[in-house]
């Protein structure tokens, strides 16, 4: 038995996760709900990508972890704009 059901993989720009036993080629589900086959490897670059939120939340509450209490603290995340292509409207 795994000591975590879960473990993080890098998919669609974001780190989803995934249940720890699934190997690569496997066809797979994200906690999320996005299905998926594992890719044998992953870039450097992938483990940068922003933790997927529904899948942190998901896999809280599969652990039974509770969100940590950040009351005292409250920092907002730098919400991050959307990206926004350079192109000028011609109409
Ligand atoms: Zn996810």
């Amino acid at each position: 038995m795994p000591a975590r059901p879960f473990r993080w993989l890098p998919h669609h720009h974001k780190r989803h996760a995934v249940k720890a036993d699934v190997v690569a080629r496997d066809q797979a589900r994200t906690l999320c709900g996005e299905d998926l086959v594992i890719p044998a490897t992953h870039t450097k670059d992938q483990w940068c990508w922003p933790t997927c939120t529904d899948c942190d939340t998901r896999w809280r509450a599969e652990e039974g972890i509770l969100p940590f209490p950040r009351r005292s603290n409250p920092t907002p995340r730098p919400q991050r704009p959307a990206p926004t292509t350079a192109t000028t409207r011609t109409r």
